[in-house]
């Protein structure tokens, strides 16, 4: 099965199975870029560009990519945080972007975001509680003392202490805090998550934590997440499978052990040699890449890494590359992926 991520019929990557929580398809999202006395669209900026992906049931899809890649507002999209331009989301098979008043709340329940930085995402004047319990309130379930007891119950489920919830943000620590970030999103019951760079502002031996109580919580409750960072051995950690974006597409996206194991995309290459080795005495030669990430406003011709990447051949400047499944389960947008 082919699918190129500029045909609007595109099936999405991934086979749909009747466990299949989020279906995603040619997802695009361009911000206009307004110029003149008239305030006229000049330019667009392509920030998604024809994404597509599935995701299972209690499964967890990673998606990595350097900074503009466009994997947050993929996240925020899917959510309809941020309007998509064009496309299609499914959310157990209901369309998300066609969702009505009353759908969408009832999806929002289900749909939750953890954010990178905790501390900006809550209100530092209420104590946490109230923060968490906000959902709650806003969708009316329950009295007082029931919002209360689930706070609590959330709060001891992600290793905090139910008194925790009288005091400020600024009390806690950032690994707390992102707790806390948790917690709010749990106390709605979630199906999904998407974890926007969950643990990239805290201390190495504190992402750890998290990133195991994250597991955890999908193992006891069942969650799905669609986790996003920019660091591939935090997505390895996680992930059962892993999608690689570049300016705004999908490149790569295949099962952990396939991407890790046999990682097809030049740039998916080149973000692997980067990853350190435990054992130093093993060295790996790095690919350093030339030039920077192209505007997402003019992309380059053909496949959109060619201007950076150390295969290029005339083709790859004319021709864009099909995204396309080239062993079973694992896709990859080039002309010579193998
Ligand atoms: Fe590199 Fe060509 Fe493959 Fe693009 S299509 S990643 S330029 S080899």
């Amino acid at each position: 099965m082919t699918v190129s991520p500029l045909n609007t019929t595109a099936p999405t990557v991934a086979a749909t199975t009747q466990d299949t929580l989020l279906e995603v398809r040619d997802l695009k999202k361009h911000f206009p870029i307004k110029g003149g006395i008239l305030r006229r669209t000049v330019a667009n900026v392509k920030a998604l560009d024809g994404v597509s992906f599935a995701i299972k049931r209690g499964e967890t899809l990673g998606l990595v990519g350097e900074s503009g890649c466009g994997k947050t507002t993929t996240g925020r999209t899917v959510l309809r945080l941020i309007q998509a331009t064009s496309g299609e989301v499914k959310f157990e098979n209901q369309d998300v972007m066609k969702a009505g008043r009353a759908e969408m709340r009832k999806l929002r329940r289900d749909m939750q975001i953890v954010f990178q930085d905790p501390y900006a995402s809550l209100d530092p004047r209420v104590p946490v509680g109230v923060s968490i319990a906000e959902g709650l309130r806003i969708h009316e379930i329950g009295n007082d003392k029931e919002q209360r007891d689930r706070v609590k119950v959330v709060l001891e489920r992600v290793g905090m202490n139910a008194t925790h919830m009288r005091r400020f943000p600024h009390e806690f620590s950032g690994g707390q805090r992102q707790r806390i970030g948790i917690a709010r999103a749990l106390v709605m019951q979630p199906k999904l998550i998407v974890c926007d760079e969950p643990v990239s502002a805290l201390d190495v031996s504190i992402q750890a934590q998290v990133l195991n109580l994250l597991k955890d919580l999908q193992e006891d409750l069942g969650l799905t997440y669609l986790f996003i960072a920019h660091n591939l051995s935090v997505v390895e950690h996680i992930s059962d499978r892993v999608g690689v974006m570049y300016l705004g597409r999908m490149v790569e996206l295949a099962s952990r052990d396939q991407l890790f194991s046999h990682p097809m995309h030049p740039y998916t290459k080149a973000l692997m040699s980067a990853i350190p080795l435990p054992d130093p005495t093993i060295k790996r030669e790095r690919i350093i890449l030339q030039g920077d990430v192209p505007s997402p406003v003019n992309p380059p011709s053909g496949c959109y890494f060619h201007p950076r990447c150390w295969l290029a051949q005339e083709v790859c400047k004319q021709e864009d590359p099909v995204f396309e499944e080239k062993e079973p389960g694992h896709w990859a947008a080039c002309h010579f992926a193998q």
